[in-house]
């Protein structure tokens, strides 16, 4: 008995649906690419319920004839490639032809296109691949394809999707990967009825600023290379603004996003020790290489491309972001001289660029300084830090405060823990940059400074939460802060604690909000990245079934302020952070859960040399 079947085409379609579209981003991405390879110059995207119910998208791009208008939904239909050599020259987004099969498989989907010189344009419906109607009708030229209740016909993946604002925030992603390279191309996003997005043509300078608010630009330096095997040209981020988590990173082929670990390896190499160790910094970086000697066809969704000459791509990539971040740090101290040029041309493949000399500091930290030019002041300032003796004598040196987000003058108070200390005398000592030890009475202690330093934040957090509302530091200049939908959403609901705190913080649409006063210390141009990273903190927190939101707000703020490891500390402010730290509630852990020290006994001393 033969046994074999041949699919129908639903299922097969069905099947492929899996690969192609997994959630309505992947669904958002497909439309949005169809879009930019009809060469639409203006592109709205109309999501509701975060593209469970409905996601929309309308382009003023070539349109569709009637019978494209039917074809476009079949299997391996494609009007980008006619024979396989057509795959190596690849400049469009799509060339697979099947993204709209694979859509019209799983939802309910209603096209209508027309052309630029035609009267009439064409209706098609189509539900779960199966043609339901299609009839001429009036339209504006260009293309509008709306997919209705995705994965109605398969519950499983349906039940599978995940909270709205999830899954807002990855059709937020996808927007963001195809708006940010075709800047010369208009683009709208509602959700429910609210504008999300609205992005005029321009350049991509403008259209990061427009993407992620107009100060986000300061915090980034222009690269640009013109050579043989590629020619690049975007932004990388200054080094005072990295982040502890990968946020803003961005490399573009040819006007497609890409993940290439890679290449990405190349910009973050050219920072290495310029800024402190498992930090990021932003980057919007966009290649143009010969479609020729890349390959794109290797994933269904096309982020990840091979390159023939990735490894001299590699070399070019890392000189010209060293090139950047040299170049113009020496610009803050120095006039800008605009004439320092690479030349690459001569290179030979595999011939590493000699990279250009920069200066840096290797005590550089985030939290004291953001200009080149007013470390050295800083630091000059720093060693007459408050400090008060921890070892008995109460004076206080100064009082100009030192670890960030400190108020008051240390105030010795009686803690079991401190008590047992007070004939100590041995100056703390430092080591690795990350932790300092000391003796105690009961014996030898090994602080890990910023783990150490969270709880100190974290408990003088919390106990003004517990105070009731305090007095907020005006800024001279209110700050306005961008951020993404989701995180909007987030902050806004956020408000009235981080006013607790001392912020004062109000929203002006359009995803901006307008800081107008800050908790004591908070560096100005550290706002914007310290509320992003504690709104996303905050989010991991909640999703991790944390539920005092105050705590969690507490604890995602004392970990952006805190002091990283691998920073020198003086003795005074090592001296400084033990006191704080044995006044707390609990000094021996830190407020993510962590081991913050250790004391080692004359007794378990005197096992070891037994
Ligand atoms: P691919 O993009 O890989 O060719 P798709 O399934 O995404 O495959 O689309 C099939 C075809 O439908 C495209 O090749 C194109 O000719 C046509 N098409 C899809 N969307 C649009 C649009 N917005 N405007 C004009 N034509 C479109
Ligand atoms: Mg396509």
């Amino acid at each position: 008995m033969d046994i074999i079947n041949i699919l129908p085409d639903s299922v097969a379609n069905q099947i492929a649906a899996g690969e192609v579209v997994d959630r309505p981003a992947s669904a958002v991405k497909e439309l949005l690419e169809n879009a930019m390879d009809a060469g639409a110059t203006e592109i709205q995207l109309i999501i509701k319920d975060a593209g469970r119910t409905l996601i929309q998208v309308i382009d003023n791009g070539c349109g569709m004839s009637d019978v494209d208008a039917r074809l476009c939904f079949e299997r391996h239909a494609t009007s980008k490639i006619h024979r396989a050599d057509d795959l190596f020259a690849i400049r469009t987004m799509g060339f697979r032809g099947e993204a709209l099969a694979s859509i019209a498989a799983v939802a309910q989907v209603e096209l209508k296109t027309r052309q630029h010189d035609k009267e009439l344009g064409s209706q098609v419906v189509i539900e779960g691949s199966e043609v339901k109607s299609q009839e001429p009708c009036t339209c504006s030229p260009g293309t509008s394809i709306a997919v209705k209740n995705l994965f109605f016909n398969i519950p499983a993946r349906r039940n599978f999707l995940k909270k709205d604002s999830i899954e807002l925030s990855h059709i937020e992603e996808i927007f963001k990967r195809v708006a940010l390279p075709n800047y010369k191309v208009g683009f709208s996003f509602y959700n429910n009825g609210r504008l999300l997005y609205d992005l005029k043509p321009g350049n991509f300078a403008q259209r990061i600023a427009g993407v992620f608010g107009s100060s986000f630009n300061q915090r980034l330096y222009h690269i640009e290379e013109h050579t043989e095997p590629v020619s690049l040209n975007g932004y990388i981020g200054k080094k005072e603004y990295v982040k502890r988590v990968r946020g803003e990173q961005y490399l573009f082929v040819n006007g497609r996003f890409i993940k290439h670990p890679g290449l990405s390896a190349a910009i973050e190499k050219a920072y290495t020790e310029l800024i402190p160790e498992r930090t990021y910094p932003a980057y919007f970086v966009m290649l143009d290489v010969d479609p020729q000697r890349i390959d794109i066809n290797i994933h269904p969704t096309k982020t990840e491309v091979r390159f023939i000459d990735e490894s001299v791509i590699f070399s070019i990539l890392r000189a010209a972001t060293k090139k950047s971040l040299g170049q113009y740090s020496l610009a803050n101290e120095l006039e800008f001289n605009p004439s320092t040029e690479i030349d690459f041309t001569p290179m030979a493949k595999g011939h590493l660029p000699e990279s250009p000399q920069e200066s840096f500091n290797p005590n550089y930290n985030p939290f004291y300084a953001t200009h080149e030019h007013e470390k050295h002041h800083e630091y000059s300032e720093s060693t007459r830090m408050d400090f008060a003796n921890f070892f008995g004598s109460k004076t206080i040196v100064d009082t100009k405060p030192q670890i960030a987000f400190e108020e008051n003058p240390f105030e010795p108070q009686d803690k079991t823990l401190s008590a047992t200390t007070t004939s100590a005398t041995t100056t703390p000592i430092n080591y690795l940059n990350q932790y300092i030890i000391t003796t105690l009475k009961s014996g030898m202690v090994v602080i890990d400074q910023q783990r150490a330093h969270e709880r100190i934040l974290y408990e003088k957090l919390l106990s003004r939460t517990n105070e009731g509302p305090t007095s907020a530091q005006q800024l001279l200049f209110p700050v306005n802060c961008r951020f993404n939908a989701s995180d909007s959403e987030v902050l806004s609901e956020l408000i009235p604690d981080l006013e607790r705190l001392g912020f004062v913080i109000s929203p002006l649409g359009q995803n901006t909000f307008v800081v107008s006063a800050a908790p004591h210390d908070t560096k100005e141009d550290e706002l914007q990245n310290i509320l992003e990273q504690t709104i996303n903190e905050y989010k991991n927190n909640m999703m991790q079934k944390f539920n005092d939101r105050n705590k969690s707000i507490c604890l995602s703020l004392a970990r952006q302020m805190a002091v990283h490891s691998g920073t020198a500390l003086k003795v005074e402010e090592m001296q400084k952070l033990i006191a704080d730290l044995f006044s707390c509630q609990a000094p021996d852990i830190s407020p993510s859960g962590k081991r913050t020290m250790f004391i080692m006994g004359e007794q378990e001393l005197k096992e070891r040399f037994k």
